[in-house]
């Protein structure tokens, strides 16, 4: 008999750790997944793959752009992009050969196969042999994650119109590569591009790159990726897509008075992700979506009904791994009766171009929006000892605190490794920490870190040392 007290459907960053969470918890656990691998969007199309190639990319840059000024050159500099593939489809393999070993140490039933509900304790599995099988639960955690959206009139066709996964796997780089939607995953995919030699341009329907930044990320971002090359519409919405021969023309409208033909030899639409529902039959059991199409959960995540949780980017709100699974622990342990809460204002977002950008908290326009007053401490990169030692001077560090208590309200970076920096400002802002406190702690010399304690003592009022 298929009994388990836990099931969950879809193993990305959301459903496997959750599943290894209620494993650990003593529950009994299943996995369902419908492709033929685990690991979800996140390792297999998104998130790994994606910063795989990124590394990749920027090593050929600086071969190519950058070793010289180091004394470093090459008779003749050859990039084998066969190779940069490969290296990233093994990677995948073997982080995903982890995974299946994970479920297999923490006694968690993986099921490769479609999962659909028949009733509030029955799900079916089809599997790719046609088959299916019962399981039945006490709980079950749907965690079947996004999708790319597509244009009514432009299609996905993986060859001429790609989504972030097609672009993934390309067998060529492209001469001229247009990106439609200058959101994180465009702007990531375009850098990479823009690294290995396609001339990129990206096509944004509102006035700056991803509006949810504060404002002075997305302008030295824009600034820089400038520089390397990409060129930017603002302001432009793409009003039709055609295949000519072996080409992709693309109608678009600037400003709504200034029309735009771009030829180019693909084009990447990332213009957003939608929730992926489809096969789970939710119908059945009669769980609410809302209008965009997104799971309805109350706090607890619990959908409207009670043993059956939903998570991840198939409840909407921040479309990130790491909000993932902070949600799969949750629910396990709400589940479990542990009483926790996600703290939503303090989960990082990331994007990993170069110079990387990391931001937490409020931006500048929601602190205005919410009425309250702020200091500003900011601080540039290029200012630093190891900033100028390692050649990688772009960027700062700007950190928000409260006029009256010096409480910090947001830290928003750019600057080389600032991925890893942001966790420094999270710790700090769990910790309802002052910017006074953190210009006190001891920063090791010579790091980037160093911008932080420079950025603090600013907003504390104080004068930076190196400026
Ligand atoms: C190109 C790209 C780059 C990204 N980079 C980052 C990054 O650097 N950092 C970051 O935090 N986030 C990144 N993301 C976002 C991140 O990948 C997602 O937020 C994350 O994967 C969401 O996790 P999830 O568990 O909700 O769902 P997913 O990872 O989407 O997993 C859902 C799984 O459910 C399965 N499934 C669906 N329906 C069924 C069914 N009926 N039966 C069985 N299985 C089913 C799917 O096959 C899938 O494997 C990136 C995304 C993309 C596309």
């Amino acid at each position: 008999m298929n009994f388990y007290d836990v099931v969950i459907i879809g193993s990305g960053p959301g459903g496997y750790i959750s599943a290894i969470r209620c494993s650990q918890l003593g529950f009994k656990t299943a996995i369902i997944e419908k492709y033929n691998q685990f690991g979800g969007t996140c390792l297999n199309v998104g998130c790994i793959p994606s910063k795989t190639l990124l590394y990749s990319a920027e090593f050929y840059h600086k071969a190519k752009n950058m070793f010289f000024k180091h004394g470093i050159t090459f008779e003749n500099l050859l990039l084998d992009f066969n190779q940069l593939m490969n290296r990233k489809k093994n990677i995948i393999n073997n982080i995903c050969k982890g995974i299946k070993y994970l479920f297999f140490k923490n006694k968690i039933t993986p099921y490769l196969g479609t999962a659909s509900f028949k009733d509030k304790n029955t799900l079916l599995v089809l599997n790719n042999e046609s088959k299916i099988e019962k399981i039945n639960f006490t709980y079950a955690i749907i965690a079947t994650g996004s999708k790319p959206m597509e244009l009514p009139f432009a299609k996905i066709d993986g060859k001429k119109i790609l989504s972030s996964t097609e672009i993934l796997s390309l067998n060529y780089i492209p001469k001229k590569l247009a990106i439609i939607g200058g959101g994180v995953i465009g702007i990531e995919l375009g850098s990479l591009y823009n690294k290995l030699g396609s001339d990129v341009t990206i096509i944004e329907y509102e006035k700056t790159l991803i509006k949810k930044l504060d404002f002075s990320l997305s302008k030295e971002l824009k600034n820089i990726l400038k520089k390397d090359g990409i060129k930017f519409y603002f302001s432009t919405k793409v009003e039709n897509i055609e295949i000519i021969k072996s080409n992709v023309k693309i109608y678009a409208n600037k400003n709504k008075n200034e029309k735009i033909n771009l030829i180019c030899d693909c084009c990447l639409l990332s213009i957003g992700r939608i929730p992926y529902t489809k096969n789970l039959e939710l119908e059945n059991i009669g769980i609410k979506k809302n209008n965009k199409g997104f799971i309805l959960v109350n706090k607890n995540l619990q959908t409207n009904i009670e043993n059956i949780y939903a998570i991840g980017d198939v409840i909407g709100g921040l479309m990130l791994a790491h909000k993932a699974e902070k949600e799969g622990i949750l629910v396990s342990e709400k589940i479990y009766g542990l009483k926790k809460k996600i703290n939503y204002n303090l989960i990082p977002s990331v994007i990993y171009t170069n110079p990387e950008v990391a931001s937490v908290g409020k931006s500048e326009k929601e602190l205005k929006n919410m009425n309250i007053n702020y200091k500003i401490g900011k601080f540039p990169i290029k200012a630093l000892g190891r900033a100028i030692s390692s050649g990688e001077i772009n960027g700062f560090i700007k950190i928000l605190s409260n006029e009256l208590t010096d409480e910090i309200l947001g830290i928003h970076m750019i600057g080389p490794r600032v991925s890893d920096l942001i966790i420094e400002a999270v710790l700090a802002m769990e910790l309802k920490a002052s910017s006074d406190d953190l210009s006190l702690i001891t920063y090791a010399h010579p790091t980037f870190s160093e911008a932080v304690k420079e950025a603090a003592l600013m907003a504390k009022g104080k004068k930076p040392i190196h400026l």
